[in-house]
């Protein structure tokens, strides 16, 4: 194999981009070398780790010309812990790297050139998750619980996680600390023994009422009524505490049965000032401060006065769909998992909203099937999951013609090759709003308005 560069070299680089995993990508003769730790524009010695046909890894040793965006990050388990990759940059640094790659992606994959705008970041990028799955395990006798390490099952043990909410950090220390005294021994993969899978602690940031689910490996809970005043006694804001039952042994969280140990089964939150009631295992946006500037940003873009229908594709509980409710004549939402279905149907009734229709079923079926019962849409939106929208649905909407097209995306590669679909059928990118989610992630959002090209 002949590579410019061998096993064990150590080299001078400079770095220009960043992967997805927020690994830094230096070229050596246009042969890349990715590097753990490394940002954008720094200088650095490295030592190379491993050489394939392709592209090579490489470990920091020494930073020359630091990236004027370094930071130290904060969070003690960073370097072990899969959940951020961003931490060691100033969150404006991140903000700009995520406009550069959107736009660069647009160029490289689409040919698309609308114009890409700064990405609407958060004003505190710091505990905006509102939803923490905290998976616990026994090491040596001890109890550990943190968050997984990047590709793997190992725990990296933590009793704060600064992207989550203080009410999960209270939740998973006290739970720890008490966890063997109350019978709730970790369940361990590999022996399949002990009783506590996962801590599971959930916000609704507009009204304050906390969940906690414990998810266990068996139903019987001996020391129930001391759990119950535990929780209650550390978080007096918890509104919920439910058991999931999780018997199978899989990596999965969640198990089929889930009861009620105390409170109400949901709790509940607004974006903007539609309700939505969130249950133990229901799908819902994790970051919902930034939830709401992407749906304004998307009702924005659908420039409705009121006599429109809109088809809102691939709407999971409805939440962009109720968000256009508020403003369309009406909202026709098709989702492929019945139970978000279902979960969309009741907050539109929590709502008031008589102007919406849910429909469970594939979008690329459900839709053109719509057009042929005369369900036909002014804008339709779009919101799929990462692999993007199906061909099939792309030639619906290209014979169809809706005048506008309003493209939510939490991948820019697939959104640049759908938008090149799109624009070959006619239509035209007006604009790419990115908007930040998951600030300290490699992660961003991306909201885009296509319109009719007469
Ligand atoms: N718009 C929603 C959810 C977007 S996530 C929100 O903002 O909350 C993408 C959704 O697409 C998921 O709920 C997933 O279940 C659904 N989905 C995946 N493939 C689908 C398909 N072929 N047809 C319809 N929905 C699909």
């Amino acid at each position: 194999m002949n590579t410019p560069v061998k096993k064990n070299d150590q080299l001078t680089v400079h770095i220009e981009d960043l992967t997805h995993d927020g690994a830094g990508v230096a070229k050596v003769d246009g042969y890349p070398l990715f590097i753990q730790g490394g940002l954008p524009n720094e200088t650095a010695e490295v030592h190379v780790l491993k050489t394939l046909k392709n592209y090579g890894f490489a470990k920091l040793t020494n930073i020359i010309e630091p990236s004027p965006f370094r930071v130290e990050a904060p969070c003690h388990v960073f370097s072990e812990c899969g959940g951020c990759q961003l931490q060691h940059m100033t969150y404006e640094g991140q903000l700009q790297w995520k406009e550069s790659m959107v736009r660069n992606v647009m160029q490289r994959i689409g040919k698309v050139d609308a114009p890409v705008l700064p990405v609407k970041g958060m004003d505190n990028s710091w505990r905006y998750r509102n939803k923490s799955q905290i998976p616990f395990d026994l090491e040596n006798g001890e109890v550990v619980a943190g968050f997984y390490q990047t590709k793997s099952h190992r725990i990296a043990d933590t009793n704060t996680c600064i992207i989550q909410t203080d009410e999960a950090d209270r939740l998973l220390r006290a739970i720890k600390e008490k966890a063997l005294e109350l019978d709730l021994t970790p369940y361990n993969e590999e022996t399949k023994k002990g009783q506590l899978r996962h801590l599971v602690v959930r916000k609704g940031r507009a009204t304050g009422e906390v969940m906690v689910v414990l998810v266990t490996k068996h139903v019987k809970l001996s020391k129930k009524e001391d759990i119950i005043e535990l929780i209650r006694e550390v978080e007096p804001n918890v509104t919920s505490i439910m058991q999931n039952v999780n018997t199978r042994n899989t990596n999965v969280i969640f198990g089929d049965e889930t009861n009620i140990l105390w409170g109400k089964a949901v709790i509940e939150d607004r974006i903007g000032v539609v309700r939505f009631e969130i249950s133990a295992r229901s799908f819902y946006q994790v970051n919902p401060v930034q939830t709401e500037v992407l749906y304004k940003q998307a009702l924005d873009y659908a420039q409705l006065s009121g006599d429109e229908t809109v088809i809102d594709a691939y709407c999971g509980i409805g939440t962009i769909s109720l968000f256009l409710a508020q403003k369309a004549k009406q909202v026709l939402g098709v989702e492929i998992v019945p139970q978000a279905i279902e979960d969309a149907k009741r907050n539109a009734e929590l709502n008031g909203f008589e102007n919406t229709y849910f429909e469970a079923g594939p979008a690329e079926e459900v839709i053109p099937k719509w057009y042929k019962e005369g369900k036909t849409a002014d804008v339709l939106v779009v919101d799929p999951p990462r692999k993007g929208c199906d061909e099939a649905l792309l030639t619906t909407i290209i014979e169809q013609r809706p005048k506008r097209v309003v493209y939510v995306s939490c991948n820019p590669a697939t959104l640049a090759r759908d938008l090149r679909i799109l624009e070959d059928g006619g239509y035209k990118t007006k604009e790419i709003q990115p908007v930040d989610m998951f600030p300290q992630t490699t992660h961003v959002e991306c909201c885009a308005l296509l319109v009719l090209d007469k």
